[in-house]
């Protein structure tokens, strides 16, 4: 497996691929990779002759407040998972690679949250989707989709895939970046693999790390809720109104657990759907101590 850092390298690696008449599939990460992570490197593996994986800790998409210095790092265990699943490239930059500093206090920066961060990028241009970028996690993290769709545009600049693998686990980012795809012609397949869960049903993520044993028991209202709608909807109740009640209830029942949002909504659109019967996304997010967890469940049409 080759290790690209810098952009150049990375576009002269994809490029000679390409040229070579090869399909170059790509999984973006944050590292810290489980099972998740690696069915998408499967499915690409499946679809693709050249596999690049990148792991990037992307700054932008975090809140002042949240986890970014703490988020669990494990390079060298990742580059060995990925060298394992038979990855042909990796895309590892630092984070001036992708968001160059100003020097000293002089350079621009984008606006004031940004500032306070620990990154303070020379860069003026982002990616918003508008009427997706405030939805659901989005409205519950201001300005991390513009941090998401900035950062996987970037990507996609650096690696220039054919397709690209997302897990449906991050259903609104799936939305923002199909639209962002769509909105601005990009040339790249996105390709969304369903959840991976562990035994118990918990969906399978970098920060279930964080929870201590009483928490990953609690952690698991998040998966019970979305059966609980779930089960009711195939018995036929298609009222958005009433499957959502339900599903807030069972939060209700676990006191410990701060419930961020659960909601019915159209996957694309991400708006709130009054019925169920053409399909809908039941989304939730939880806080498990200052832990945030989120999960979700695709209702089919009817
Ligand atoms: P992250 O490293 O959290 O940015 O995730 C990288 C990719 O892995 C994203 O497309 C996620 O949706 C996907 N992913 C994370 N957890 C899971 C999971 N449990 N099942 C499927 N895909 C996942």
């Amino acid at each position: 497996m080759k290790i690209c850092t810098t952009i150049d390298e990375m576009r002269n690696e994809s490029r000679a691929a390409r040229r070579a008449g090869k399909r170059l599939g790509f999984v973006p990460t944050m590292g810290a990779l489980h099972e998740g992570h690696l069915s998408l490197v499967r499915a690409a593996r499946e679809a693709s002759d050249v596999v690049a994986a990148s792991i990037f800790v992307n700054p932008t998409q975090f809140g002042p407040t949240e986890d970014l210095a703490k988020y669990p790092r494990s390079f060298d265990r990742d580059r060995e998972l990925l060298e394992r699943e038979g990855v042909e490239l990796l895309f590892a930059p630092a984070v001036e690679e992708m968001y160059p500093t100003a020097n000293g206090s002089g350079g621009p920066t984008p606006d004031q949250s940004l500032a306070d961060r620990s990154v303070r990028p020379t860069q003026n241009t982002w990616v918003t989707v508008e009427g997706l970028s405030d939805k659901l996690d989005g409205r519950s993290r201001p300005g991390h989709f513009r941090g998401v769709a900035t950062v996987v545009a970037k990507l996609f600049h650096a690696v220039e895939p054919d397709a690209a693998f997302f897990g449906q686990k991050d259903a609104a980012q799936v939305a923002v970046i199909r639209r962002m795809v769509r909105d601005l012609n990009l040339a790249v397949e996105i390709v969304v693999c369903p959840i991976v869960r562990e035994a118990d049903g918990l969906a399978m993520s970098s920060r279930n790390a964080y929870l201590d044993s009483d928490q990953r028991k609690r952690a698991l209202v998040l998966h019970r809720s979305l059966m609980r709608v779930q089960d009711l909807a195939q018995a036929g109740e298609r009222d958005a109104g009433k499957l959502m009640y339900t599903g807030r209830e069972v939060f209700a029942e676990e006191g410990s657990v701060r419930l961020d949002y659960f909601e019915i909504v159209d996957p694309d659109t991400l708006d709130p759907v009054a019925e169920v019967s053409g399909g809908a996304l039941v989304a939730v997010a939880a806080f498990l101590g200052s832990t945030r967890l989120i999960d979700n469940v695709l209702l089919p049409s009817a």
